[in-house]
């Protein structure tokens, strides 16, 4: 598309190039009253007036201000976006307790069959038993692989599932007529864990970390009580670090009378190795679209099923999909004291199709294979990077390294977030920073079961290349200016955080 066809047509004369450069604008920018790129199929059932379906005072008199652009023009938009991203398809992506390994397409191309992707799920049970039945499987699939007795599907993600593992722990409470208000989290927790405690109605009990990194278990006893409804965990916890006390906690809380909660978001690290059910947990929650193959961030779908023990099974939410033996034929059933929907429908659907697919074409040892890879890529490459920076804690991590800038700040005034910046000059998307709080200047590398050896090897030498940047006066100043070679320089990240304008005014000259 040449800029003067462009304006022939109508359009804003881009002054976009077609990769990098200048800003790219809106789609509000490129619209143009008409302009389609996408028609409705033709109804095959009978029309129903707006009138009966919506109330008086939802509907508005003119349509929402929608951006208007037609096929072509919405392609190249997205295809020139696409081209100044970094994504888990274009190359190693370690950005620590994220999980962002490549996910096989054989998942996609299973959650778009007609099947599975075109079923309603206001659908009768009796014309959708597949998709009962692929629920079923997956729930006992996830049961297996954490040693549980039940799980609910619904959960959007992760937090989500938080939040309904910290009110299944309310409901169980009530249940035995007990009041309680703190639940108990360590220091190095993932940020989703005191904010779902809050939202759950209780009040969080921090508990310090040892100097081995993990929950410090003298500490634990100290604050465990009658008022403890339980504690979150994350093991390994989120330096990348396995718990060891665990059995030792899991009595501690236990014989209070609290729950144990696991955060499962990082199962990458142990599935088919060790199961949460065996170390003592009763709740846990699976992030499927880290470990199970479906593609996230960007706020995607994704799904965050919680198991629970046969104990608070009865209180899953519900509809949940169940297989009646004797008639060998699959219904949704309530459970008994269910704590209610947390998802409409049935939660993100395609995302289960894909993990179930993930988990049955690796099986049980395909499954023990990807945790053992995961964790051999992490600790190689915390070997590596252990000669460059300052290395958290010495000893062998789990499925992502922690490594701290702390003498390059000392040394050269570098931050991990300048290493980080330098590393997308590299060609690679940086590690995670200033993550886990409890280390200095924290850089948590988590380079996943997918990448090779050589992959592995490049970023190595790019992290080299980085630290030789900072390391040459006074060339060490140009690495916080750094990155140079994106199409988005550095961003002014204070700013950002400050002045969030989240939303786009589409009327004319609005933006301005
Ligand atoms: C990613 C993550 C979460 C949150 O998951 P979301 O799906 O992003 O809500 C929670 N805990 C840990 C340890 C995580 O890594």
């Amino acid at each position: 598309m040449s800029e003067g066809c462009q304006t022939a047509a109508g359009g804003r004369a881009s002054s976009a190039p077609l990769l990098g450069g200048d800003e790219e604008p809106t789609l509000f920018e490129l619209s143009r009253p008409g302009r389609r790129a996408w028609q409705l199929p033709t109804t095959d059932v009978p029309e129903v007036p707006l009138a009966d379906l919506v109330p008086a005072d939802h509907r508005r008199d003119e349509p929402p201000p929608l951006a208007e652009v037609s096929e072509r023009d919405l392609v190249a938009h997205f295809t020139r976006l696409s081209h100044r991203q970094y994504s888990v398809d274009l190359g190693a992506y370690p950005l620590g307790s994220c999980t962002m390994k490549y996910n096989p397409k054989m998942c996609d191309t299973v959650a778009g069959l007609d099947g599975l992707a075109t079923v309603h799920p206001a659908a009768p049970a009796r014309y959708t038993q597949g998709w009962l039945q692929l629920l079923v499987e997956l729930e006992q699939a996830l049961c297996a692989v954490t040693g549980m007795a039940a799980a609910t599907l619904q959960p959007a993600a992760g937090a989500a599932g938080e939040l309904t593992g910290l009110l299944l722990m309310r409901a169980w409470h009530e249940q035995q007529g007990r009041q309680r208000r703190s639940v108990i989290i360590p220091d190095s927790a993932h940020g989703t864990n005191p904010a779902s405690v809050t939202l759950g109605g209780y009040r969080v009990l921090t508990v310090p970390s040892d100097q081995r990194g993990c929950v410090d278990l003298r500490a634990l006893r100290q604050v465990v009580d009658d008022d403890v409804a339980g504690i979150m965990l994350t093991n390994p916890n989120t330096l990348g670090l396995f718990e060891r006390d665990i059995a030792a906690i899991a009595d501690a809380v236990h014989e209070a009378g609290g729950l144990l909660y696991y955060d499962g978001a990082n199962l990458n690290a142990i599935m088919g190795v060790v199961r949460p059910g065996d170390m003592g947990f009763d709740i846990v929650h699976l992030n499927l679209h880290k470990t199970f193959a479906t593609p996230h961030g960007g706020g995607g779908p994704g799904a965050g099923p919680v198991a629970v023990t046969s104990a608070l099974a009865p209180l899953l939410p519900g509809p949940r999909p169940v297989l009646d033996a004797e008639s060998a034929s699959y219904s949704w059933e309530q459970p008994a004291r269910s704590i209610g929907p947390v998802h409409s429908w049935h939660g993100n659907a395609l995302v289960l199709a894909r993990a179930l697919a993930y988990a049955l074409v690796h099986g049980a040892d395909g499954l023990r294979q990807v945790a053992q890879l995961a964790v051999l890529n992490a600790n190689w490459l915390r070997v590596q990077l252990g000669q460059l920076f300052d290395v958290a804690h010495e000893e062998p991590c789990m499925h992502e390294c922690v490594l701290s800038a702390a003498t390059l700040r000392r040394e050269h005034g570098i931050r991990a977030v300048d290493v980080a910046k330098g590393l997308l000059d590299e060609g690679f998307h940086a590690p995670t920073v200033a993550f886990p709080l409890v280390v200095e200047d924290a850089l948590m590398f988590e380079p996943t079961e997918t990448e090779s050896v050589q992959t592995l090897y490049a970023l190595a030498e790019a992290c080299r290349r980085v630290v030789a940047r900072a390391g040459v006066e006074p060339g060490a100043g140009d690495l916080h200016h750094a990155p140079r070679r994106t199409p988005v320089r550095r961003v002014d990240e204070a700013q950002a955080a400050r002045r969030l304008i989240a939303t786009f005014d589409a009327r004319p000259g609005a933006d301005a």
